[in-house]
């Protein structure tokens, strides 16, 4: 682990768990890599939004979480932070294969989780890779995905590739992102959600994040969740 922060706040998390980091409400109040805590600040990220406060000191002692939060409330760094911290305290290295597979609704919402992985993930020397479907050459994708430590993909081209793909191994993989889960389940991905998971290792964590929390998202955390922290950030009205 990091060193603690020499101004890290001591505090109660919401389920009466003690935790130095249950106040903390700077990301430089973390116990960050200095790789992590460099890009964000570089890109300007200094105060964390709620969900973030509220998720951060969980996911990054492993729990697995379900988040809600309305759209822009910065669900995005709430795991793409912990999937490096993660790979970063595993040592994890260009040899050991897949490490995190982040799973979104659109090819669209892919590709921009994509550009913020590259900002806030610029100083550690993670290999990640779209896999997206569409015109992108599936063939290709099939030679090098598993050289890739983080996977951005849908649903469909990941099923894709572990149906088709020779030699696909997710079988070391450390934590699952489910991203925008009510619109991956409102886009009918259900069942190739759930022959997703069920090819996964059973010890990893899991985060799944949502803007509401609908029966099929409370279904599928009851499938993928291992006793989750439930965080659900309103804004006040
Ligand atoms: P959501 O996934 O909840 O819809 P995003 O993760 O896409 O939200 O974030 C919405 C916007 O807020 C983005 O432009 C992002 O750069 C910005 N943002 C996220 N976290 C922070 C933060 N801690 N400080 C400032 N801006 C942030
Ligand atoms: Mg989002």
């Amino acid at each position: 682990l990091p060193p603690l922060p020499k101004d890290a706040p001591v505090g109660r998390l919401h389920d009466g768990t003690y935790s130095r980091y249950a106040g903390a409400s700077r990301f430089h109040q973390l116990p960050l890599s200095s790789k992590t805590t460099d890009a964000l600040s570089e890109a300007k990220f200094v105060a964390m939004t709620d969900i973030q406060r509220a998720s951060l000191p969980h996911a990054l002692c492993c729990r697995d979480i379900l988040g809600a939060a309305k759209t822009g409330s910065g669900k995005t760094l709430a795991f793409i932070i912990p999937v490096l911290e993660k790979l970063y305290r595993e040592r994890w290295g260009p040899e050991d294969g897949v490490g995190s597979i982040i799973i979104s609704p659109t090819r669209e919402l892919a590709g921009q989780l994509f550009d913020v992985l590259k900002i806030v993930g610029k100083n550690h020397n993670f290999s990640a890779g779209l896999l997206i479907g569409g015109r992108k050459d599936v063939d290709v994708e099939k030679e090098r995905v598993n050289e890739l430590n983080i996977l951005i993909c849908t649903p469909g081209r990941l099923l894709q590739h572990m149906d088709e793909t020779p030699n696909f191994d997710c079988s070391q993989m450390k934590v699952l992102v489910l991203d925008e889960a009510d619109r991956i389940l409102d886009s009918g991905f259900k069942k190739e959600l759930n022959a997703i998971i069920s090819q996964l290792p059973k010890r990893r964590q899991t985060l799944l994040f949502s803007a509401t929390q609908t029966k099929s998202v409370q279904d599928l955390a009851r499938l993928s969740l291992k006793d989750p922290e439930y965080l659900s950030v309103h804004e006040e009205s």
